[in-house]
């Protein structure tokens, strides 16, 4: 597999090259130039897979030009610290089955694809001889996925942005508390947007990025985007395995959605052959992802109309990935990209109402909102039902999957964090204090590791180039 650009200007590219690279040179993002069609002979014979191994085919379709046993390797580590199942399937009544993405180090998504990255990301440095000091604000979940996942790996360092004071004491604890050398986490005095404007100006210098060997892993990397497509694989594999027939049997995922990440994956592995019959977006208040699908009109908001919501790691009002998939419904004409992209930067937004028919139709995509009302009303509904707790953003997907429950199609709701991130929100719902587990009452206890700075440029700069891994 080659990696193209959605804008047209890139020759194409192997995966390892894509791997280290944020946009393509002409601003547009790396997209595969085909995917391949899975037989459902060939699904079949990967039902008998463990997830390490199922990953190692499924990543292996994007990753050409690393042997596959390096591949299988590197699989193998990324989820040793997961339960056996890597990713459970459990049942809530209702039609409705989570698909457990959560059994990682930080509790949340990311680590599935995070942790493979870290793997990937050591091995393609040593191959090619150079390192890379990975610069990124976070406000919560992408720091700490990113922090485990590289923590102790060779040559790779990453410094980590976050605004003083407000982040959670889980979240503190968790990145502050890691040890490792490689890992630098500063706050700053500031707000989430002062961090990501840092980052910005330090990578925007192309000298500085170039002596410090700066890089990004956020949610544009293509090895996540692919990492992620596997537990579509699984997931189908799991809910169909009591099936007698289960060629081309259909499910539904319901995906809680911020950057247009997570469901991209669905996407792909929709197209790759999985039997997806629909892919439902949800969004939270910040729902510009809703309105765009309901009515084909993408208008970004900034970063003062983004509002700070009880399920916030969707709290995104522009969908960094959704360029992909415009690529696709545009007939993967760079030019209507590129058209599209000039009008929002002329008039704020851009109008596909045109293809709103085909958004279902062919694509599948249908999408909903949840809001806070809705979230606390669904946490308490699974719990009084007695299938347990769920986490703010898993309830925004349970609440808008209730909307296109269809008879006869297994549901599958993406439960995309732990209920012990938001405790306070579970006690507002259901008045129920969170039990800790041992491992996570240590951890909040664990002493802490930070380097606290005023948001000044020059001063970073001097930090990262005393400890940049070079
Ligand atoms: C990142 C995140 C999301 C949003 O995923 P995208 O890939 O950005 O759409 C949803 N829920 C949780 C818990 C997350 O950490």
């Amino acid at each position: 597999m080659q990696f193209i650009s959605t804008r047209g200007g890139m020759s194409p590219v192997s995966f390892s090259e894509v791997l280290l690279e944020g946009l393509a040179p002409d601003g547009g993002l790396a997209v595969p130039d085909a995917l391949p069609r899975i037989s459902a002979e060939t699904l079949e014979t990967w039902r008998a897979l463990t997830y390490p191994q199922l990953a190692a085919e499924v990543i292996g379709l994007f990753a050409t030009d690393i042997p596959r046993e390096d591949i299988a390797r590197m699989t193998e580590a990324a989820y040793a610290e997961f339960p056996d199942a890597v990713v459970p399937l459990r049942t809530i009544g209702g039609g409705l089955t989570l698909v457990g993405l959560s059994e990682g180090p930080t509790l949340a998504f990311k680590d599935l694809a995070m942790q493979f990255l870290g793997q990937v990301l050591e091995y393609v440095l040593e191959k090619k001889g150079t390192t890379l000091n990975i610069l990124g604000a976070t406000s919560g979940d992408t720091g700490s996925a990113a922090e485990y996942a590289l923590r102790g790996k060779q040559g790779v360092s990453v410094t980590m942005l976050s605004p003083q004071g407000r982040m959670s004491d889980f979240q503190r604890a968790q990145m502050y508390s890691l040890q490792d050398e490689n890992i630098h986490n500063i706050a700053i005095e500031g707000v989430f947007d002062d961090c990501q404007n840092l980052v910005k100006e330090l990578a925007g210098d192309v000298d500085f990025k170039r002596e410090t060997r700066l890089g990004a892993v956020n949610s544009i990397n293509l090895a996540r985007i692919a990492a992620q497509s596997v537990y579509y694989f699984w997931a189908w594999l799991r809910a169909t395995d009591a099936l007698p027939e289960r060629e081309g049997f259909e499910v539904s995922f319901t995906v809680p959605s911020g950057n247009f990440g997570n469901i991209l994956s669905g996407f792909f592995a929709k197209q790759m052959g999985v039997p997806i019959r629909r892919l439902v977006l949800a969004a939270n208040e910040n729902n510009v992802l809703d309105e765009y699908f309901r009515t084909g009109i993408y208008r970004p908001r900034s970063s003062d109309e983004t509002l700070a919501t009880s399920s916030p790691s969707m709290d995104i009002s522009k969908a960094s990935n959704l360029e992909r998939f415009i690529f696709d419904l545009v007939g993967r004409d760079p030019q209507r990209v590129v058209a599209a992209w000039g009008e929002l930067a002329e008039q704020g937004f851009f109008d596909m109402s045109a293809d709103l028919d085909r958004f279902t139709g062919e694509f599948g995509i249908v999408s909903g909102t949840s809001t806070h009302a809705d979230r606390l009303a669904t946490i308490r509904s699974v719990h009084e039902a007695g299938f347990g707790i769920i986490d703010p953003h898993t309830a925004d997907g349970v609440k808008v999957a209730r909307d296109y429950v269809e008879d006869g199609v297994p549901m599958l709701v993406l439960e995309t964090a732990k209920p012990e991130k938001f405790a306070e929100t579970i006690r507002e719902a259901i008045g129920v204090e969170i039990d800790y587990s041992d491992e996570l009452r240590e951890l909040l206890a664990a002493p802490q590791r930070v380097v606290d700075q005023s948001g000044d440029a020059a001063e970073l700069r001097a930090y990262i180039q005393a400890h940049a891994v070079l």
